[in-house]
């Protein structure tokens, strides 16, 4: 029994679907369940809708836009005009307009869950007809009858239980029979209401998939050839690791490395399922596999951060930044949900760098002035380097102008603007 996951990328215009029917095609002899995300950049545009829909703009042309995007898809795959997915569609955007609609009246991170969910359902609504419509005996289903979680709209967390208890219940039998295809990212709240995982949650769909039906293995099919040291859009000379152990890739996703949704490996690793990264362009190839050993990386891994504040906080009089001090610093940053991405502290100052949230910085701002000299920059890079080497660690600091350093053993970052 296996686990797919194919993003916004792979299915963003017509031959990607075709592509990715046939990498299923290919594997269909085992038990398999392909989460899809929404086409291209659909998220975002319904992003963009629900701040029209705010705002109390007109967002009809917009709806039109995306509409056309998803028909001109339809329209590829399917040469009979009469098809029920045209009616499907149609269907989905009224839904989808009504949602828009109503927006201003709703909590607007609850109204954002109902409006955006409408991408992945759509995406697998037309990924599903066009895998029957080219033989091949496959089921949609609605990934928020599985997905259970709390109601914390935008970030809802998975109830394991009960999600495990829905997904064992009748997925192996069905999967026995047809490949399933369902929607990643999306749940379903005790209320009945639709939650989403956060952005680019879809990897950790599949990973809750995979681990309640203790799957063989998790594929996620991207546009690159598996995990590389490096992203290929900022740095020449990337190298693939064709391993790499579950630490090393949390490791790597906590510092800022897209390639995988950092809640992803957890919930693999505990139950021992192997990730595979692999490329939908070239499904020949072995990619990257991600599994439980004793491991020490190729090549040094390079990330890049980026959207970063770096706040100090200065002691006014000449006292120390004290254990107190800190502990009242920590008990703020975890009232107000905030992740360190890097601290380093001296005599007089405390400083973390953090992912640039306004709201977040000016809330702990407002709580701490009163006590220190607050300084802070925006828009900066966090680069980390995970087993450093001095060339490495010269080529990057060239010419930047760093504002935070740090060394360890292993590791090597700096803040840069
Ligand atoms: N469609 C969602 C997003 O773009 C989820 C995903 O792609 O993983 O964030
Ligand atoms: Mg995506």
């Amino acid at each position: 029994m296996k686990v797919f996951k194919f993003g916004g990328a792979s299915v963003k215009d017509a031959e990607g679907v075709k592509n990715v029917a046939k990498i299923i095609s290919a594997h269909k002899e085992d038990p398999l369940l392909v989460v899809v995300s929404a086409m291209g950049k659909t998220t975002n545009a319904l992003e963009e809708l629900l701040q029209l829909s705010l705002e109390h703009q007109s967002f009809q042309e917009q709806v039109n836009s995306l509409y056309e995007y998803h028909l001109q898809i339809v329209k590829a795959l399917f040469s009979d005009l009469r098809h029920e997915v045209h009616f499907q569609l149609a269907q989905r955007f009224q839904s989808l307009t009504r949602a828009l609609h109503k927006a201003k009246k709703q909590n607007a991170a609850q109204a954002y869950d109902e409006i955006v969910a409408h991408g992945e359902l759509i995406s697998t609504i037309i990924v599903q007809a066009y895998l029957a419509d080219t033989g091949h005996s496959c089921r949609w289903l609605d990934a928020r009858d599985y997905i259970s979680t709390n109601s914390l709209h935008k970030e809802a967390q998975i109830n394991w239980s009960l999600t495990s208890s829905k997904i064992t219940r009748e997925l192996p039998g069905l999967m026995e029979e047809e490949v399933m295809i369902t929607q990643g990212f999306i749940g379903r709240s005790p209320e009945g209401e639709t939650t989403t995982l956060g952005r680019e949650g879809s990897d950790f769909s599949a990973a809750i998939f995979a681990t309640c039906l203790n799957a063989d293995s998790v594929t996620i099919w991207k546009d690159v050839p598996g995990v590389l040291n490096a992203d290929p859009k900022l740095i020449k000379n990337t190298v693939l690791y064709p391993q790499l152990s579950y630490t090393e890739a949390a490791e790597m996703t906590y510092y800022g490395a897209s390639v995988i949704h950092p809640k992803t490996i957890k919930p693999l690793a505990n139950h021992k399922i192997p990730l595979l990264v692999r490329s939908f362009y070239h499904p020949e190839e072995p990619g990257t596999r991600i599994f439980e050993m004793d491991h020490q990386m190729e090549a040094p891994a390079i990330i890049f951060k980026k959207k970063q504040t770096l706040i100090s906080f200065n002691i006014r009089d000449i006292s120390f930044i004290t254990e107190r001090n800190l502990s009242h610093l920590f008990f703020l940053l975890d009232l107000l949900h905030i992740k360190i991405n890097l601290m380093q502290n001296s005599a007089i100052s405390f400083s973390i760098c953090i992912d640039s949230n306004p709201a977040k910085t000016e809330a702990l701002i407002g709580n701490l002035e009163n006590e220190y000299d607050i300084y802070y920059n925006s828009d900066l890079t966090l680069i980390t380097i995970k087993n450093y080497t001095p060339e490495l660690i010269e080529e990057l600091s060239e010419g930047k102008e760093i504002l935070l350093e740090q060394k360890t053993r292993s590791n090597f970052q700096i803040v840069v603007r």
